[in-house]
């Protein structure tokens, strides 16, 4: 028996029958645009023991909507390695500071926790397709997830996405589109799904009200592997970077269900990583319906929004959270200083965590003592073209000391 209840609008409460992808009836009526949420029971619940490592998340099926028996899409996702992170935890005066490392799934990003469970949902439902509008990792997720349940995968993309990432989503099989603009890629999308009964695997709607609320809940198992991971106790914070803030929101869910099982006595605190201030801001006002802070083009692609979700300020309400934001020279300094110090060549939006968590050690906000997680939501390999723009290009060298030397000192400035 799952601990799954129903569907609720995340603003009145009203228990919701179909269309999870739209906005609330009732809600829209008054002008609100938003989202449902998961309802749980985890009380008297227990987490099962580990017996098998390739079921990732399913391990924790009963913590999701789909039930017992759903045509679950599986790659393999999830149980991915938290690793200790001397020596840029001593930089930035940390004793505790241990990456989870998303880089580790299936399509080299957390987005296949959310992405396996809505194809899932996809093929339970029977929906002909999936349509996703991406700026990349949730794009290649879903095109990989649908490829494996059989479905056909409409990608629609914008037109400054990284070559590394088209060629991914492609590979995988998903039709590939850029529309001139972000609102012509909702328009489209929405047909499709309207009139062609395909399955969003990303928001249908603008403002945005989040990812599929069944999808959303395969960050639970982020939480729930975490806290296994420190030998069932819970982080003092977790810093994790945010686009509209599906994952911190769901890692948020996973932590109240560890919590409601009896697991542990307090919530971890949330620290969102951001681009253009939006959940800073729309923190800071209090707004019950978020509003959009003013964005430009950014290398961080995947996290470069002004808009954030009402689910990721209610998550961050609940866990004593902040907020605090990453320019993209500073995000491309820490890409190289953390693969030079750690050996982590991880994507700029993830790097931005660890230029917020750095801020708010320096604000005395987050203590050197403090057990802290930074999610590394993907590789560097995702976009490898934006870590080229600070790279020396590589010199040709004829066989000779005199030579080595000499490009040593012109190509990287050092003296041998
Ligand atoms: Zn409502």
């Amino acid at each position: 028996m799952g601990s799954y209840k129903e569907v609720r609008c995340i603003r009145c409460q009203k228990p919701m029958e179909t269309a999870y992808y739209d906005s609330c009836p009732y809600c829209k009526a008054e002008g609100y645009n938003l989202n449902y949420e998961t309802i749980y029971d985890c009380t008297g619940k227990r987490l099962p023991e580990k017996t098998d490592e390739s079921e990732g998340i399913y391990r924790y099926k009963e913590f999701y909507s789909l039930g017992e028996n759903a045509p679950y899409v599986s790659l393999g996702e999830g149980n991915t390695p938290l690793h200790k992170l001397n020596r840029i935890g001593r930089e930035i005066g940390l004793n505790h500071l241990y990456m989870k490392d998303e880089s580790k799934n299936p399509t080299m990003s957390h987005k296949d926790r959310m992405c396996s469970l809505i194809v899932s949902k996809a093929l339970a439902d029977k929906a002909p397709g999936i349509v996703i509008s991406s700026t990349g990792n949730q794009g290649a997720a879903a095109a990989a997830y649908a490829a494996v349940a059989g479905l056909p995968c409409v990608v629609f993309t914008t037109p400054n996405v990284s070559e590394t990432m088209k060629t991914l989503m492609q590979a995988y099989g998903a039709q590939v589109f850029v529309t001139p603009t972000m609102s012509d890629r909702g328009i489209i999308m929405e047909k499709l799904v309207r009139e062609m009964g395909y399955y969003p695997a990303s928001g249908l709607l603008s403002p945005p009200i989040g990812s599929s609320c069944f999808g959303v809940d395969g960050y639970k198992s982020i939480a729930f592997e975490v806290f296994e991971q420190l030998n069932n106790q819970v982080p003092d914070w977790f810093v994790v970077p945010i686009s509209y803030g599906d994952t911190l929101y769901g890692i948020s869910k996973g932590m109240k269900d560890l919590k409601e099982m009896g697991y542990i006595d307090r919530l971890p605190g949330l620290a969102a990583a951001e681009v253009f201030h939006a959940a800073e801001r729309n923190l800071e006002q209090d707004n019950e319906i978020p509003i959009e802070q003013p964005g430009k083009p950014s290398i961080q692609t995947s996290i470069a929004t002004g808009w954030v979700t009402c689910q990721t300020i209610k998550a961050l309400k609940e866990c004593k959270g902040v907020a605090r934001t990453s320019n993209d020279e500073e995000a491309l300094a820490m890409q190289k200083r953390f693969a030079k110090t750690e050996g982590i060549y991880a994507e700029t939006a993830s790097c931005a965590s660890l230029v917020v968590l750095e801020k708010l050690v320096a604000e005395g906000r987050i203590k050197p003592d403090d057990k802290v997680i930074v999610l590394i939501t993907s590789t560097g390999l995702k976009d490898p073209g934006t870590t080229n723009l600070y790279l020396p290009k590589v010199p040709c060298i004829e066989p000779t000391l005199e030579a080595f030397k000499k490009a040593m000192k012109d190509s990287y400035g050092l003296e041998v």
